[in-house]
């Protein structure tokens, strides 16, 4: 067996590893690679294998740094299955659209803008490239076995990072015995806001494990009511508006599930609340499809049959089209937007920007990681003036920030998952972190006596025992 890291490995995005077994050719993820612009194309455009030669695709969840690159594999020729859950197989017909709209329209603005010097770049992939690797997805349920041949087997089971999301198992009937590679992909938290736990394997020989907050602690759940009834009160008694950039997969499901109870149990208000992005609400409606499903946790189960409808309330208004989008601009405060993009790089959240960032009665609430050079993360940074659309504007509103998010395990519930192997892994690979992030879980783990752990790098080749 042979397991090559071919991205997602002393970074976090661009998750690719590819293994090889009893004749197969497996991709672990396809996941497109992000950052600046030059580089990222480079790699997310060369494969490290020949995608023709692939037998299957084994897809942890439907994230774009871990699904993004599938049309790519595609139009490079393959044109085998791709299996993951049925929640992410559907999220992927949303997400991989929406991706390629954004490949479209980012090369589009770059040849306009550099025409003149006669410059042009194609889009990575188009809506048609999209379409062609939907119809490779094959849903497969949590715990069934899908046998890729009589000695090589997959399953997916419950990683509690996101709707649909997976730990990927291959087992390998090999002539020194029986082998099981198993990837966590993203790694959910031990207690999160709705998602299960992830389910701890047993007699795992080789680990493929994430490590993006390898070096944090994230602050309880527990006080993600407080944190935001705080936050809530003030905007309305300053007759504010709330603005919340966020993912549209998880984090706006989340905000919305956390406001309705703090709602229900009359702890604020009845703030209108308006979900302003149309990928956000085809997204929620498919967390209703699947809410009685294996990735919700027994307590949000309970809630939801007991108190009807999380994602849903009177005063909630889920936003499609650009001209209600627009309507909003009119109406008086105090209200909550929630819109994409969630680091406010594009999407409509520019727009409520625009027109409140000057008001000192607005809040821009950040519940979401924020990457370097982002709109988004100058103003968690504090920063007084900003650009918007290419304009200068003064930030007058209240910018808070609520580091209780997140859907990644950290540094202790990543130790937790480790340390609850039984037996150890023959060697375990930490993958899917930023380099500092990476050595410092590396160096916990081993100060706890944990060993064979590997660090690959991007193009690292293992052989597997
Ligand atoms: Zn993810």
């Amino acid at each position: 067996m042979k397991l090559t890291f071919c991205g997602g490995v002393g970074e976090v995005t661009g998750s690719r590893h590819w293994l090889r077994a009893e004749g197969l050719s497996l991709l672990l993820d396809c996941g497109l690679f992000q950052g600046h612009r030059g580089e990222s194309l480079d790699k997310n455009r060369r494969f490290l294998f020949k995608p023709g030669e692939l037998d299957a695709v084994l897809l942890s969840h439907a994230h774009i740094d871990h699904s993004g690159a599938l049309p790519l594999l595609a139009k490079q020729g393959y044109g085998k299955k791709i299996l993951c859950t049925p929640a992410t197989a559907e999220l992927c017909q949303l997400m991989l659209l929406d991706s390629a709209h954004l490949q479209e329209h980012d090369a589009a603005f770059f040849n306009k803008i550099h025409a003149k010097r006669g410059l042009s770049i194609a889009p990575l992939y188009g809506e048609a490239e999209a379409k062609a690797c939907l119809g490779l997805f094959e849903g497969r349920a949590f715990g069934e076995t899908i046998a890729l041949s009589d000695r090589v087997r997959a399953r997916f089971q419950p990683a509690g990072h996101v709707l649909g999301s997976a730990m990927t198992h291959v087992e390998v009937d090999t002539a020194r015995g029986r082998r099981r590679i198993v990837f966590t992909g993203d790694l959910g938290r031990r207690r999160g806001l709705m998602m299960d736990p992830p389910h701890v394997p047993s007699n795992v020989d080789y680990l493929l494990i994430e490590s993006t907050y390898g070096d944090r602690v994230h602050d309880p759940v527990s006080l993600v009511e407080g944190q935001l009834k705080d936050v809530i009160d003030r905007a309305v008694a300053q007759q504010g508006k709330i603005l919340i950039p966020s993912f549209a997969l998880e984090r706006t499901q989340e905000i919305v599930f956390v406001i309705e109870k703090l709602r229900r149990h009359g702890h604020i208000p009845p703030v209108p609340v308006y979900i302003d992005s149309p990928m956000a609400v085809s997204i929620t409606d498919l967390f209703n499809k699947y809410k009685d499903g294996f990735s919700f946790a027994p307590e949000f189960k309970a809630y939801a049959a007991k108190e009807g409808d999380p994602f849903g309330f009177e005063s909630l208004r889920y936003v499609r089209t650009s001209e209600e989008s627009k309507r909003l601009n009119d109406l008086p405060g105090p209200m909550i937007i929630l819109s994409a993009s969630g680091m406010c790089e594009g999407g409509r959240i520019l727009h409520h920007l625009r027109n409140n960032i000057d008001k000192d009665s607005t809040t821009i609430l950040i519940v979401g990681y924020q990457a370097e050079g982002t709109l988004g993360r100058r103003l968690a940074d504090g920063a007084k003036k900003v650009k918007i659309f290419g304009l200068e504007h003064e930030v007058w509103a209240r910018v808070e920030v609520m580091h209780t998010f997140s859907a990644h395990a950290d540094k202790v519930d990543l130790t937790w998952f480790i340390q609850s192997l039984q037996p150890r892994p023959r060697r375990i690979f930490l993958v899917h972190g930023d380099p500092r992030d990476r050595q410092a879980l590396a160096a916990h783990l081993k100060a706890l006596g944990v060993e064979r752990l590997e660090l690959p790098e991007y193009g690292d080749e293992f052989e597997l025992d």
